[in-house]
């Protein structure tokens, strides 16, 4: 009997390396973005010099196996070269026609600069005397070679590279009396190659290879390594692009845009990336190689100016640029070479683009037919759009700045370097113009910040002190500014060769991290017809409401222009610090029987009314919730240490004057209201059931506004939110007691008009007891900042200035929770509070009016529990509405219809 054969499935033999032909844009994976796109356009039949891509998979396997290539690699990578030597009619180290090429990194993410580069591999000794012969041009083929050896030495051989060949260039210039590297001829770059070489030699005591092939396996394993280095790492983490995705390896035949003037290399973005504006727009360097544009070594030209130069190669340019902006249906970054005469793409990516130019681009396209709106909306950043609303460096100003930081917090600031925290806290008070300049800031220098127009520091990143401080107050910031050397001593910061001594005028921008010396031209924000038309779309999609917090008619006008579609909190104890009614204010804290007290109120009545009127008016029928006094009444009293002070001083000069006792009894009264912790102390509710009066005067004057107003035909809709509930039985007192008096109001004007009253949700009880809170409360609304403090048990101000930037940096808390809602702590609680509550009254309606309501995250969150609507300062309105629609576009349970907020 025949044995039964065995068919033996052999292991599908995995594909390291792809030719560009053989690629898509799809596979960015594997092949990594710029290997993708590469591909891509040789589909396109775009004119790429060909190569091919050593996959993801590969760089991953060498790290894993202990940095070393899989065996058979290098014999695909030579099939995959011979491929690029047959179209070519070139040979990779022949001495006759030499191929040339580079070797480039390339992730699934763009991750600029952080990985190595090296070009002009292929050159030795002897393909030189053949390069200087076929081109006629001994000094470029001198400097390819240069080039080589300083970028094969430094970054494959670990020579540094500033130290050793910047510096013998340097030399050489220097004792020929010249700045630019292009006025060094043959003779002298022969020398500097050997000089190059001997440094090889002495630092790493080997010769620099002469094998063209040895020099491209070390190559592709040291493109492998920069996956790894420090600046990639920190980039990941500051981007968030996972650790362990690895790094294609593009290998690509070199063209040459330094053989002459008829040669040149550039940048083309195909549409203005700084305003928007559709145009072909870009930087190009005659006789130059692709890094000496990265390197800012000599001044480029505007892209225009090709098309004078070589107006067939501009044409050509131009009608690849539109095909591919076409094709990848976005604002396109690209890179080219012009090698005597002929153009050829080196590169395509989506294209950086300033929040400004974000807008118009993604409202363009949509309008153009080019993208829909939904993805016009998907395409524009919350963040960028916030960028696009803070004024700005102009765009036109070209010149380039002295340092590049951490951008932190958006807007451009110009003023005086100042450097340290005291005297800029002195200065900002007299009304300069300031810019706090340290190190890294600390908590002992918040006074100046908050006298800051902004700051900038030399050290720290995303999480740091200075940038969660001046976040936290709306002021730019540029921060890990490492080229800044600041001598805080000497109050001066060196960068660059360049002195920056206090007092001397420096301009940052902290949406670009651009830093500049003396007063830069900015241009106001430019929220043209695009940013309107946008949030028109973003309108149309989002199912969360957007309400704006507001406390006086000016800022109810300014969140209605903004879209605002209702006032979320009206914060009434901002109505008491103005300064004609503080002392009324005070006169009713000072009251000592119910009589005197509302002699006081009667007097604060009227001006109540009045912000009311005006807040209703604007808001032109659209809700408005108002919340009743929240802080505790010693805050409208001068300081305890002020008083001692004067009382003192009267004492002693004026021992009999009426002012003495005044300034007497006020401190009795800031005494007999101190508290040991005012946060968990006597405010909120807890003030309308103690004095209940207080309370009773502002709905009289919230009743009586809307009820005068419903009288003239104007609509009004008021909601009264009572503050600070832990317990049912607070909620009910206060509103039995103020509900009956509501009710009288109307019966006296003899109309009704339409109010609710609900209760903040802000302690973790009344969370817990959403249930039973929600059969006396119409709304909630969620007040995340005490919500925030009460649930990890931090005061904010404490927690921000002191100690948050370090939880942050050291990896304790993954965000601010001021800033960004806790989802897993004060989350939760939300969570639980919407689903008691709805239990109770399915009805409730449900908004957040905390500082959260304006954070894009935060924003999402509030989509997925369901709630109605969020409520942001006015100028976060438009950011409010844009992070809505996004939230609804990514909520694939499909966006349900926009509740009435
Ligand atoms: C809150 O606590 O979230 C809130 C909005 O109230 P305030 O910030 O005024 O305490
Ligand atoms: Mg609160």
């Amino acid at each position: 009997m025949a044995a039964a054969t065995k068919i033996i499935e052999q292991p599908q033999a995995k594909k390291r390396v792809y030719s560009f032909a053989e690629g898509n844009k799809d596979m960015r994976d594997l092949l990594g973005g710029k290997g993708a796109n590469l591909a891509e356009m040789t589909n396109l039949g775009m004119p790429v010099p060909p190569g091919f891509s050593i996959t993801t998979e590969v760089c991953r396997e060498y790290l894993k196996r202990g940095r070393k290539l899989p065996p058979t690699l290098m014999d695909e990578v030579r099939a995959a070269l011979a491929q690029v030597e047959k179209g070519l009619g070139k040979k990779f180290g022949s001495p006759r026609n030499p191929l040339l090429v580079s070797v480039r990194s390339g992730a699934k993410f763009s991750m600029p600069g952080m990985m190595d580069t090296i070009l002009n591999l292929g050159l030795n000794d002897q393909t030189l005397k053949v390069l200087e012969r076929l081109t006629g041009n001994r000094r470029f083929a001198l400097d390819a070679y240069r080039r080589l050896i300083m970028m094969f030495g430094s970054v494959v051989m670990g020579v540094d590279r500033k130290k050793h060949f910047e510096a013998a260039f340097e030399a050489l210039k220097e004792r020929l009396g010249v700045t630019e590297d292009t006025k060094v001829g043959a003779k002298d770059l022969e020398e500097l190659v050997g000089t190059f070489k001997e440094i090889v030699k002495r630092e790493t005591g080997r010769e620099f290879p002469q094998d063209p092939h040895e020099q491209l396996e070390m190559s592709i394993k040291a493109v492998f390594e920069s996956w790894n280095n420090r600046r990639a790492i920190e980039y990941r983490r500051d981007n968030k692009i996972p650790q362990d995705l690895g790094t294609a390896v593009n290998v690509q035949a070199m063209v040459f845009g330094n053989i002459g003037e008829d040669s040149g290399t550039g940048v083309a973005f195909t549409r203005d990336s700084a305003t928007g504006e559709h145009v072909l727009y870009g930087d190009y360097l005659a006789n130059a190689q692709g890094e000496d544009v990265v390197a800012g070594i000599r001044a480029t030209m505007p892209i225009q100016e090709l098309g004078r130069h070589m107006p067939k190669v501009y044409g050509e340019l131009k009608k690849y640029a539109n095909k591919l902006e076409k094709h990848y249906r976005d604002l396109q970054d690209i890179e080219f070479t012009v090698e005597a005469g002929r153009l050829f793409v080196l590169q395509t990516r989506s294209g950086k683009r300033a929040g400004q130019a974000a807008v118009k681009i993604a409202v363009d396209m949509a309008q153009e037919g080019l993208i829909s709106k939904e993805e016009a909306i998907e395409r524009v950043s919350a963040e960028q759009l916030e960028q696009s609303m803070h004024p700005q460096i102009d765009p036109a100003y070209k010149v380039r700045p002295l340092a590049i930081g951490v951008p932190a917090s958006p807007g451009a600031a110009c003023g005086k370097a100042i450097f340290d925290a005291d005297r800029a806290a002195e200065q900002g008070a007299a009304g300069e113009q300031i810019i706090l300049v340290r190190e890294e800031t600390n908590p002992d220098d918040v006074h100046g910040l908050a006298q800051a127009q902004g700051v900038l520091t030399a050290r720290g990143g995303k999480t740091s002190h200075a940038a969660i401080v001046a976040t936290g107050m709306g002021k730019p910031a540029v921060v890990g500014c490492d080229a800044l050397v600041v001598d805080e001593g000497a109050r001066q910061f060196t960068c660059n060769g360049v002195v920056v001594k206090e007092d001397d005028l420096i301009t940052i921008d902290g949406s670009s991290g651009r830093v500049h010396v003396g007063r830069v031209p900015t241009v106001p924000p430019s929220m043209g017809k695009e940013f309107w038309q946008l949030l028109r779309w973003a309108d149309k999609m989002r199912r969360l409401g957007v309400r704006a917090n507001a406390d006086t008619p000016e800022d109810a006008a300014t969140a209605f222009r903004y879209g605002a579609e209702g006032v979320g909190l009206c914060r009434t104890e901002h109505m008491f610090m103005d300064e004609d009614r503080l002392p009324v204010v005070q006169e009713m804290i000072m009251a000592v029987s119910v009589q005197e007290r509302k002699k006081a109120l009667d007097k604060l009545l009227p001006m109540q009314r009045e912000d009311f009127i005006g807040i209703f008016k604007a808001m032109k029928g659209r809700p408005v919730t108002i919340r009743l006094l929240d802080p505790p009444l010693h805050e409208f009293l001068p300081r305890e240490e002020q008083l001692i002070e004067d009382v003192t001083r009267l004492r002693l000069t004026e021992p009999d004057s009426a002012e003495l006792k005044r300034f007497e009894s006020l401190l009795v009264r800031v005494n007999a209201l101190k508290e040991a912790n005012p946060m968990l102390g006597l405010r909120g509710c807890r003030l309308g059931i103690i004095f209940p009066d207080i309370n009773e005067m502002q709905v009289r004057a919230i009743f009586e506004a809307a009820c005068r107003l419903k009288k003239q035909g104007v609509e009004v809709r008021t909601e009264v939110m009572i503050p600070l509930v832990g317990h049912i039985n607070e909620l009910k007192t206060v509103r039995d007691q103020l509900e009956k008096l509501a009710k009288k109001v109307m019966k006296e004007n003899g109309v009704e008009v339409e109010y609710s009253f609900g209760t903040m949700v802000e302690l973790p009880r009344a969370a817990l007891t959403a249930d039973e809170i929600a059969e006396s409360a119409q709304f909630f609304s969620f007040g995340t900042n005490d919500l925030t403090q009460t649930v990890f048990g931090f005061s904010r101000d404490d927690a921000e200035a002191k100690f948050i930037y370090q939880y942050l940096e050291k990896g304790i808390l993954p965000v601010n929770p001021f800033q960004t809602i806790d989802e897993t702590g004060v989350g939760k609680l939300m969570r639980m509070a919407v689903e008691l509550g709805k239990k109770t009254r399915p009805d409730i309606k449900l908004g957040i009016c905390g500082e959260h309501g304006g954070d894009p995250a935060s924003i999402h969150f509030c989509h997925k529990i369901g709630l109605h609507y969020v409520s942001c300062s006015p100028y976060r309105v438009p950011v409010a509405r844009l992070a809505a629609a996004h939230a609804a576009l990514e909520d694939k349970s499909g966006a349900k219809a926009r509740a009435d907020v």
